[in-house]
């Protein structure tokens, strides 16, 4: 079946969390406030194929294994707005926004076939999805295709180096194993968060210290932004240890 969409620029979706590719990360750390978002999935899920070849697997103590997405991400609480949201709702950086934002709706952690349920808007979203929109999905396909094949191909291109992380956590942080298996118990799709100086650090990145210094700032700034606002508390805190730890980075020789 064929189905409509058009985005009419209303805005709504920027707000939140924001996934990114490691690439579209790195080129926005002085925009972004960024960490790592693990989000593990069970067995038998219709995406646990897709999850496990972009991610990594874990085994569980009862010999189950876990599928975990490790997502790099602009993390915002869902009432605040991407900082590259424009007053008029449009996106100031239009030209050079993430790969996430280009492929929207689509998303290429899910396999292909079953990209159609992700043009359904959510309430409040204003996209156009009558049939006067341009027909975006056919034939368990998605047709305008050039966005969404550079960002599977971005993702597939990062995954020895998500695993050399995800290796080196789960050795030094192993109690991760744990939370991820709580995690995937919960209703809503649950989550773990580690920091973007821990990945610099497993991975050994090579620009540390310049990355450091352009991320430092964007954390301060948010730390500023939502202190003082109860619903806020743990993004505050987060911001604040995580901005200890860039200012760390950023200061060694
Ligand atoms: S970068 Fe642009 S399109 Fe992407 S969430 Fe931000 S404002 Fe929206
Ligand atoms: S919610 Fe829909 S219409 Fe609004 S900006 Fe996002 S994709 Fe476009």
């Amino acid at each position: 079946m064929a189905r409509h969409f058009q985005c009419t620029a209303c805005g709504k979706c920027c707000y939140g969390q924001l996934p990114l590719t490691i690439k579209d990360a790195f080129a926005n750390a002085e925009r972004f406030p960024l960490c790592f978002v693990w989000t593990p999935l069970r067995q038998g899920s219709k995406d646990y194929p897709m999850v496990a070849s972009l991610g990594t697997t874990i085994k569980l103590a009862d010999r189950k294994e876990l599928a975990v997405l490790i997502v790099p991400t602009a993390y915002i609480p869902s009432e605040l707005p991407c900082p590259a949201l424009l007053e008029n709702n449009l996106c100031g950086i239009h030209a050079e926004k993430p790969a996430r934002c280009k492929t929207m709706p689509f998303y290429p952690y899910r396999d292909e076939q079953y990209q159609a349920e992700l043009l359904i808007p959510r309430k409040s979203w204003e996209c156009d999805t009558s049939e006067v929109a341009p027909i975006v999905f056919q034939d368990k396909r998605v047709v305008f295709r050039d966005d969404f094949d550079t960002e599977r191909q971005d993702l597939e291109e990062q995954v020895p180096l998500l695993r050399r992380y995800a290796e080196f956590t789960l050795k030094y942080s192993p109690m991760i194993v744990d939370s991820l298996a709580k995690a995937s118990m919960s209703q809503k799709a649950g989550q773990v968060v580690t920091s973007l100086s821990s990945f610099l650090t497993a991975t050994k990145y090579s620009d540390t210290k310049q990355l450091a210094q352009r991320q430092l700032p964007v954390l301060n700034a948010f730390a500023e932004k939502t202190v003082g606002h109860k619903p806020h508390v743990d993004f505050h805190k987060k911001y604040t240890d995580w901005a200890k730890e860039m200012a760390y980075l950023a200061s060694r020789p």
